[in-house]
């Protein structure tokens, strides 16, 4: 018996694919109850292998193992024989055929669901999910099966009854995939949800009008739209208009299981729709938008498909609050901003567990496959510095690419959301046309996500009625689907349709409905019930706003608190076996603060976030090596050699200090980078830093450069206080870890949007860091660190520089170089300021003065003004840099250079020529041009 149970297993092609997770689930009966699964297939388990005292194994490894065995021997070595027929498959063995059967409707099954509105779908048969292929016909029609786990509430069932089950429950307007997970526990509670309902629960009369009341709004605010701004861009949601529906039964669902807010992130088709009916924009305001009025506070503004909004929105348990990301039109890249600005609310909450705050990141079906992004963020989802309790993912997928593409140009697999395969996401697709199934899955991921955790996609099948906006003409590349789109009746009147045949409403009710909704846009006011003015968000930004950088602050801290606090960030436990260098590093940090050796960078930097947190404000760093420094500087999780425990001695200061967070972050720029700014953007009382490994790295998050961080205040009025540190200097490296591209930062700045520091010593990014998060402004910070300098012996700072509070803008000479002797001045800034100074020493010149511009914008002007005053006499002045000339500070900044000299002195150039390249990749080559520079510099012709 066992042998031909054997052999009928083989034989399956189901079983040969995914019979892993099929034998594992009969397993599973097995071992909650063995009298569940078929005999042949118990005596197959009753003889393997048991592991004395473990009743139920959790992940089944064994089984899996033994399985393994088996296929490796091949069939005819393991069943003793060539072949069996499947015609003679024994009449007890048609019930391992129908357990089959179910499984493969649970893996398979999507691929027959209905999912696409206009039917263009071309759907390959799947022969695992046809009787045949499982040696079942209509004769077995009749006979009764036991149902092994199909949730469907009978332990038995007629195969007929049974098949008409699985091909609602999984080939309906519902296409579910979720038999990826290996998790069994979810696994079982997904089948439970769906297979219980066969996907179709009941839904009562209220419900129904609720979703058609939202179909109603979506079509509306498009064709008024439409009628009245025609030709305007808006990027109708039409087609997907269940989206609206959707997202109200979301937040309401949401709501009532406990979250107090909500942030969404979506690119710019159906943003309008949302807007105005989830998020309760006033309509009015956005008509006159598109009539071209703005407001003028919010200075450069934007175009309106990218604004973001805010409001609150009423559910059976209380007031939510609804934040719209603002979005830049590089998709994707805003739900990194909204995971980051989840992780800042849920820890403002002091929430761990992700209940509080619900993410929704709602993506193009092109845009989900094709942008890396997307991937970063699911890489993310389960790490410890950026999970945030699952997100929600909507696919608008209208089965067009951006402007024009079909599908075979935009992917590489069968289904847009394969990705989210990456972490075992369930995925769930739902035809867009049936909004009531869109309310049934969107439940399910909602109260799957709060279950477990994690991430879940709804891919909304739908189609787009315009063109990529409403100007463009898509009959001129996809004229198939415009032939059936045109045809096509709208979702509102699909369900309406629906409605009326099953006698909840009457038409004349329908037509009420539709024009109130007109009639409420006539009167330009809101049309979302739920709506309410804000009243939940969390944190109150009005103390940061309206202040200039230079805005006074103290800053100092006392010497003794500093010694204090020095004293307990180089303690850790007893029996913590540090690492010999660690330790070796740790023993010179408690000579520094007995003062018997001057302070070093890594020293200051700590002891900087040591105050900060002692004043009860929070820090958050990631960075691809943050807790010990990519230049082994920082130290500040110390790695126990003994236990591998993680000890961070800033966590031990005492018990009112502020929280702090360091993790090594995922191998990532773009995402994490853009998470940082949407955790800096949600809180300003955090010091929030993101640290590069190399400078160079920060182009991997050019785009978060670009779209928010520089121009995120001035297009949306968006606060950012991220402080970034870009490890930039001539080292030798060659052109790939040399630069921090600061010409890039350089040529972004303008209206104050940032600030580009390029501190010198170990006091100074310990005031800059204090200044960071002491000083009210809230603007990014973008600085140049060192490498090499980080043990330079002379870029060391006493315990008084440190006490004093100052961070210098500009640090004028420092050796005894009396004014009126000086012929030249030098201006520079960052590592180059040492080699010309010891250069100079060497040389005993004392006519020249070197003055460190420590940042380069906003420019430092009047300090400028006040060191540059004692050189009124010198005509030559040079500007002396390591970059090549169209790179660094140069061009970027010589207005600044030529403002800060006398009238008529004349500022020339010391540094390497113009290069395509940052920087040579031979040493010797790097020497004899730093040589050249230097002397460069130092000679006076
Ligand atoms: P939110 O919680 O993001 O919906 O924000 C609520 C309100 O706080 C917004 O309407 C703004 O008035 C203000 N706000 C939020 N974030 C910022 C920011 N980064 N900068 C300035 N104001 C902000």
């Amino acid at each position: 018996m066992q042998k031909s149970v054997m052999q009928a297993w083989w034989d399956s092609s189901h079983m040969a694919g995914a019979n892993a997770a099929y034998v594992e689930e009969l397993y599973e009966t097995y071992l909650e109850n063995p009298l569940e699964v078929p005999e042949n297939w118990k005596s197959v388990f009753d003889a393997l292998p048991k592991v004395e005292g473990v009743e139920v194994e959790s992940n089944h490894t064994s089984i899996r193992e033994e399985f393994k065995k088996m296929a490796a021997l091949g069939p005819a070595a393991r069943m003793g024989s060539s072949s069996t027929s499947s015609d003679s498959v024994p009449g007890d063995e048609k019930q391992v055929k129908v357990l089959q059967l179910i499984n493969a409707y649970r893996f398979r099954g999507h691929q027959h669901a209905d999912l696409d509105p206009l039917g263009l779908w071309k759907q390959e048969r799947v022969r695992d999910l046809e009787l045949s292929h499982h040696n079942l016909s209509e004769n077995d029609f009749q006979k009764v099966f036991s149902l092994g786990s199909y949730a469907v509430g009978k332990d038995k069932m007629a195969l007929g009854d049974l098949f008409k089950s699985l091909n609602r429950t999984y080939c309906g307007s519902v296409g579910s995939e979720y038999m990826h997970i290996t998790d069994t526990e979810q696994k079982r509670w997904i089948q439970q949800r769906l297979e219980s309902v066969e996907a179709k629960p009941t839904i009562d009369r209220e419900a129904k009008i609720k979703i058609l009341k939202g179909l109603i709004a979506a079509d509306g605010m498009e064709k008024y739209l439409g009628a009245k701004f025609t030709g305007a861009k808006r990027f109708s949601l039409e087609g997907g208009d269940a989206l609206v529906p959707m997202l109200k039964g979301l937040i309401t669902e949401a709501g009532a299981a406990g979250a107090k807010e909500v942030v969404l992130g979506m690119a710019h088709r159906g943003r309008l729709n949302v807007l105005v009916n989830v998020l309760g924009k006033n309509p009015s305001v956005l008509f006159d938008e598109f009539a071209g009025k703005h407001d003028d506070s919010l200075g450069a503004g934007d175009v309106k498909y990218h604004a973001g909004f805010s409001s609150d929105f009423i559910t059976p348990g209380g007031n939510v609050h609804l934040a719209l990301a603002f979005n830049p039109s590089h998709l994707e890249i805003v739900n990194p901003v909204v995971m980051g600005s989840v992780r800042a609310r849920l820890q403002r909450r002091a929430c761990t567990d992700g209940s509080a705050v619900l993410p929704i990141t709602i993506h193009g079906d092109s845009a989900i496959a094709g942008q890396g992004v997307v991937q970063e963020t699911f890489n993310m989802s389960q790490t410890r510095g950026f999970s945030v309790g699952g997100t929600v993912r909507i696919v608008i997928n209208n089965q067009v690419g951006f402007t024009t593409s079909n599908t075979e140009d935009t992917r590489s697999t069968q289904y847009c959301t394969d990705i989210a395969k990456m972490v075992q996401a369930p995925i769930f697709h739902v035809n867009a046309d049936d909004p009531e199934a869109v309310a049934f899955v969107t439940k399910i991921a909602l109260e799957y996500r709060n279950k477990f955790k994690r991430d879940v996609v709804i891919d909304l099948v739908c189609y787009r009625r315009h063109g990529h906006n409403e100007a463009d003409e898509p009959n001129a590349t996809q004229p198939l689907m415009y032939q059936k789109i045109k045809k096509h009746p709208v979702p509102r009147q699909v369900y309406a349709d629906q409605l009326l045949v099953e006698g909840v409403i009457e038409k004349h009710e329908i037509d009420k409905l539709v024009a109130d909704y007109r009639n409420a846009l006539d009167h330009g006011a809101c049309v979302v019930e739920e709506w309410r003015p804000m009243t939940e968000h969390s944190v109150d930004w009005s103390p940061y706003i309206g202040h200039d950088w230079d805005v006074a602050y103290d800053g100092s801290v006392k010497k003794e608190k500093l010694v204090d606090l020095g004293k307990s960030i180089t303690s850790f436990p007893e029996g913590h076996k540090l690492q010999s260098r660690v330790n070796k590093l740790y023993g010179d940090r408690v000579a520094m603060i007995n003062g018997e050796k001057p302070l070093d960078w890594g020293m200051a930097e700590n002891l900087a976030y040591a105050t900060i947190l002692d004043d009860g404000t929070d820090i958050r760093m990631t960075g691809q090596d943050s807790g010990r420094g990519t230049f082994f500087h920082r130290h500040a999780v110390l790695h126990g050699q003994t236990d591998a425990v993680a000890y961070m001695p800033l966590q031990h200061l005492h018990d009112k200090q502020g929280a702090i967070e360091i993790y090594d972050s995922v191998l990532s720029e773009e995402a994490v980078m853009a998470f940082e700014y949407g955790y800096a953007t949600a809180e300003p009382a955090t010091l929030t830093i993101w640290e590069a490994q190399f400078g160079d790295f920060a182009n991997g998050a050019q785009v978060v450069f670009d779209q928010f961080l520089s121009s995120g205040e001035a297009k949306w009025g968006r606060l950012c206080g991220l402080t970034v540190l870009l490890p930039h200097g001539y080292e030798g490296q060659g052109p790939e870890h040399s630069s921090a591209r600061l010409e890039r930062f350089l040529q972004l700045c303008a209206d104050h949007n940032w600030q580009v520091c390029v501190p010198t010593t170990p006091a100074q990014v310990y005031n800059m860091l204090r200044r960071q998060a002491v000083r009210p402004m809230r603007s990014p910070l973008i600085v140049m660190s060192p490498k090499s300098l980080l043990r330079h012996p002379l870029a060391v700072s006493s315990i008084d520089e440190l006490a004093n509070g100052v961070f210098h803008n500009v640090i004028g000479e420092i050796d005894d170089i009396p004014s009126e002797k000086v012929e030249r001045v030098i201006m520079c800034s960052g590592k180059v300021y040492f080699d010309l100074l010891e250069q100079r020493r060497k040389n005993e010149l004392n006519n020249i003065a070197i003055v460190r511009i420590e940042q380069l914008y906003p420019f430092p002007q009047k300090e400028m003004d006040e060191i540059v005053e004692q050189y009124a006499h010198v005509k030559d002045w040079v500007w002396c840099q390591e970059e090549p000339q169209n790179q660094g500070a140069w061009y970027c900044s010589q207005h600044h250079f030529n403002q800060s000299i006398p009238k008529d002195a004349k500022l020339t150039y010391a540094g390497r020529s113009a290069s395509a390249s940052p920087a040579v990749g031979y040493l010797s080559v790097h020497n004899q041009q730093q040589k050249a520079l230097v002397e460069d510099a130092l000679t006076i012709k």
